[in-house]
């Protein structure tokens, strides 16, 4: 008698975790592609992340992410066995254990924006003027493959000036790229705006001075909610000619993951549609 082979299993771990869309996210892409895993949110507190990522593995378990606070300590337990792209974010959200059976750690944040910036949004960034709000962990992120699309510039913006200024500097050698404090914004205008600050989180805005979207220019926001967070709001009442949130980089980053993991990549559309009629009826 044959029995059916256990699903090979992953999770999401961070703190707090239960607002988490990735494990509809990955059984949509599970669904989608015949692939049988099985993927849990579970709360992991910082100080218990090394012992619980160790257990994981050591239990079978095949692939990890990793999302607030956890994603610097994910890469510091990966060091050793990093991408070149997760080394410049000096953060980890993959881990896998590779053929060798050692640890390593990938972020596919950025590549998560890019892809919905430049597949799903058919942004093209050549030559455009880029801002970016926020110095935390996902600016730094990001920033690499925002200046390999070759932007006339990108300027980070931060309330504390000087963190924008040790990124400026870190990514100087890779594009045309400046730091700011967000007074110092007033009477220049971009192409992008994105915001990778954590006050929508709180239903905040950074200080933005009017008029900072040039003409046609669009807003994104990295973060995400059940209604139009408080910086998409404000690109739609600055005239932007779109003002979106981080949906379709969530399910993009999620997406590269799952084809780190299983060597087959999702089809995004659908899964960005399923979730997006779900926040609508929800
Ligand atoms: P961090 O805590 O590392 O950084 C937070 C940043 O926000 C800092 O630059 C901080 O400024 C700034 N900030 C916080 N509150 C305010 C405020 N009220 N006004 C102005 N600036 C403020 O967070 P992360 O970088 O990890 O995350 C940033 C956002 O990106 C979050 O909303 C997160 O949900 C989202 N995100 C979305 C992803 C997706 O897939 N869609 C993936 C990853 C992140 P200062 O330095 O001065 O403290």
């Amino acid at each position: 008698m044959s029995s059916t082979p256990a699903p090979d299993r992953y999770a999401v771990f961070g703190h707090p975790i239960s607002h988490s869309k990735s494990p509809r996210i990955h059984s949509l892409f599970a669904q989608q592609t015949g692939q049988i895993i099985e993927y849990r949110a579970q709360d992991v507190l910082p100080e218990a992340f090394d012992a619980n990522v160790k257990n994981f593995f050591a239990s079978g378990g095949k692939g990890l992410n990793c999302t607030v606070p956890l994603k610097e300590l994910a890469f510091q337990l990966a060091a050793a066995n990093v991408t070149e792209r997760a080394l410049h974010a000096g953060a980890v959200n993959t881990l896998l254990l590779d053929s060798d059976g050692v640890l390593s750690g990938d972020n596919t944040d950025g590549a998560g924006l890019l892809r919905d910036l430049t597949a799903n949004l058919k942004l093209n960034l050549n030559g455009k003027r880029l801002l970016l709000l926020g110095a935390g962990g996902a600016s730094r992120g990001v920033i690499l493959p925002l200046l390999q699309q070759h932007p006339a510039r990108l300027v980070i913006a931060n309330r504390t000036l000087e963190k924008a200024e040790t990124l400026a500097k870190h990514f100087a050698e890779f594009g045309f790229i400046d730091a700011s404090g967000f007074e110092g914004l007033a009477g220049q205008n971009f192409d992008l705006i994105i915001n990778a600050t954590s006050a929508s989180l709180s239903d905040a805005l950074p200080p933005l001075p009017s008029g900072l979207p040039a003409e046609g220019a669009g807003c994104y926001d990295l973060a995400y909610g059940m209604r139009p967070t408080a910086f998409v709001r404000w690109g739609q009442a600055n005239g932007a000619a779109f003002s979106v949130d981080g949906l379709g980089m969530l399910v993009e980053q999620a997406a590269e993951a799952f084809y780190l993991w299983r060597g087959v990549r999702p089809d995004t559309r659908p899964v960005i549609d399923a979730l997006e009629n779900e926040r609508k009826s929800g």
